[in-house]
């Protein structure tokens, strides 16, 4: 599983950040999710190796202008550029009536069909590769985080004892691996004695704008990466409350007592430099795990042991 950060500012644009957007890409084939979609998305997307027909899905964390006013222009080019496959987009419920009133108005006809979900209901939905879940956040309006697990269990075969065993790489191998036994010139071998233990399923949680970080509490059990906002430093706490938005060193707190081992900021206000050395600083005076400050472009792999790489620049 991959993120790749389209847009890290917070509010406005700035010369080296664009608004907020998220992909998140799965490990096998070229499907990925949009977490997000602020204006200039689409803009980001050309510059990235990411493509508008292998999007599976759009979440949207909430309404305000820097995390959903792309969402148009988005849709409408995945339909000029020929996207027939259906689009489901998970957010809260008015984005549904946002959507259709613009198709309306501005004469937008779609050549492939939106599902939409509501936000709170997304857990009642089928995915490919995970189940996803969504937590209430507390901001100036309706605001959720996205909980993304792995659903399938990963085994790695053993290859020295399946060769030791006569059994030919093939279909068989596959079997074993997706943890049925099989019967083989016949006899019966089973999956548990030539594979791993599965490997825990990886956690991923990436959050809209958000003041209480300890909402996210009950979720954060065996959670890989937390991808939360950090929009001011600490001078500016009371700012921070006031607006309904995290300052680092709280969100850096919550982390360490979480015992979360890996965090990424990002949402970072448009008033601090293309390197908000303060905010780095704050929150690794505070928390001892893995720390990443998004910058546009940047690319993070979740390894399946669990660890976290800045992989490259996109
Ligand atoms: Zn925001
Ligand atoms: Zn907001």
């Amino acid at each position: 599983m991959e993120i790749l950060f389209l847009g890290t500012s917070s509010g406005t644009p700035t010369k080296s950040r664009n608004v907020s957007a998220i992909a998140l890409i799965e490990s096998t084939g070229s499907a990925w999710h949009l977490i997000d979609c602020g204006e200039g998305t689409q803009h980001q997307i050309l510059n990235s190796p990411l493509s508008l027909n292998s999007l599976s899905s759009i979440f949207i964390t909430h309404l305000h202008g820097d995390h959903c006013y792309g969402l148009p222009g988005l849709l409408a080019s995945a339909g000029l550029n020929g996207r027939t496959k259906r689009l489901r987009i998970i957010a809260p419920e008015e984005t549904k009536s946002w959507i259709e009133l613009t198709q309306q108005v501005s004469d937008l006809h779609l050549p492939y069909e939106l599902e939409f979900v509501t936000a709170c209901d997304v857990g009642n939905h089928p995915f490919d590769v995970f189940s996803v879940s969504s937590i209430s956040l507390s901001h100036r309006i309706t605001s959720f985080a996205y909980v993304f697990t792995e659903s399938k269990l990963r085994r790695s075969l053993s290859v020295d004892k399946i060769k030791n065993a006569g059994i030919p790489q093939g279909p068989l191998w596959g079997s074993l691996k997706a943890g049925n036994d099989i019967q083989f010139e016949g006899m019966i071998y089973k999956s548990k004695d030539f594979c791993d233990a599965p490997k825990p399923p990886r956690k991923i949680i990436i959050c809209g704008d958000n003041d209480t970080p300890d909402l996210l509490a009950p979720d954060c059990k065996n959670c890989d990466v937390l991808v939360h906002e950090a929009t001011f430093a600490a001078e500016f706490s009371e700012r921070a409350k006031t607006l309904g938005h995290s300052y680092a060193g709280l969100i850096a707190l919550f982390a360490q007592n979480a015992g979360l081992p890996n965090l990424i900021l990002t949402h970072i206000s448009a008033r601090y430099p293309e390197n908000p050395t303060e905010l780095e600083q704050e929150a690794k005076a505070i928390y001892s795990g893995n720390l990443f400050l998004a910058k546009d472009f940047e690319r993070y792999r979740l390894r399946t042991d669990g660890v976290l790489e800045l992989s490259e620049h996109a």
